[in-house]
């Protein structure tokens, strides 16, 4: 099933930031709006989101450290930045920052949905942070979704449980409330999926990494009462350039 693209769009100026709303759910996506740095990050990292258009100049928290502080826990979500024509230097710098592109006010409903596709074409599949994870004899691939263990046993993970699973290995060592992986994984601030649904996530993933091995000695996803889940110590993450296990 398709999902609609969610585009988070921080612009304090009213007029503006309707204009951009509109026009993206005209063109079929999914916008959320805020009009302040703050909320725009509190937004902006929620795990739905596929895109952040974001103007520099904000109250409360300007364009430049939302961006810093976005890359911290969504080093991957695709931005492009608003910047006033003839600030040359602002798009320098915030594409040194880590933005993906930006687009110059004022522009057309036409010039910012090409901007807004390009970026999202040409990264709709960003790799995670989370390149993989090694427990035992299985390693799950994040970038293909997929379980191996040995030479031929292959699993396919959904995209709720590859969420859930990378969701839990950015937090190694520390429980995350069934609560936090809804918001965070499904983006969902309604409550119309109950934390229930998590569980049963969960205790398919186990099965999926459990596969028809009887090893249970990996244990992969735990149970941390009255807490939530937590990745397993014995689960060693590799992420991209880097390892977090025990490695030099
Ligand atoms: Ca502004």
């Amino acid at each position: 099933m398709a999902r609609k693209r969610t585009i988070v769009v921080v612009e304090d100026e009213d007029a503006i930031r309707r204009g951009i709303v509109d026009t993206l759910r005209m063109a079929g996506y999914e916008p959320v709006e805020a009009a302040d740095g703050e909320s725009g990050l509190e937004e902006a990292g929620r795990a739905g989101v596929d895109l952040l258009l974001l103007d520099l100049l904000l109250p409360k928290k300007d364009g430049f450290d939302v961006l810093a502080e976005l890359r911290l826990v969504r080093p991957a979500l695709p931005v492009i930045i608003l910047t006033a024509r003839g600030s040359e230097d602002d798009r320098v710098r915030g594409l040194r920052a880590g933005a993906d592109d930006y687009v110059v006010k004022p522009f057309s409903a036409r010039e910012l949905l090409a901007r807004v596709e390009a970026v999202l074409r040409r990264s709709p599949e960003r790799p995670s942070p989370v390149v993989r994870m090694i427990a035992g004899d299985t390693t799950v691939d994040c970038a293909r979704r997929e379980i191996c263990r040995g030479e031929t046993d292959r699993a396919t993970l959904s995209e709720m449980e590859a969420a859930i699973l990378e969701r839990l290995a950015a937090h190694a060592g520390r429980a995350v409330s069934r609560e936090e992986l809804l918001s965070c994984v499904w983006g969902l601030r309604d409550g119309t999926i109950e934390t229930r649904a998590i569980d049963m996530h969960i205790t398919r993933l186990r099965q999926k990494l459990a596969g028809s091995s009887s090893d249970s000695a990996s244990e992969w996803i735990l149970t941390v009462r009255g807490k939530g889940y937590m990745l397993g110590p014995g689960v060693t993450v590799i992420t991209d350039g880097e390892s977090t296990g025990d490695e030099p």
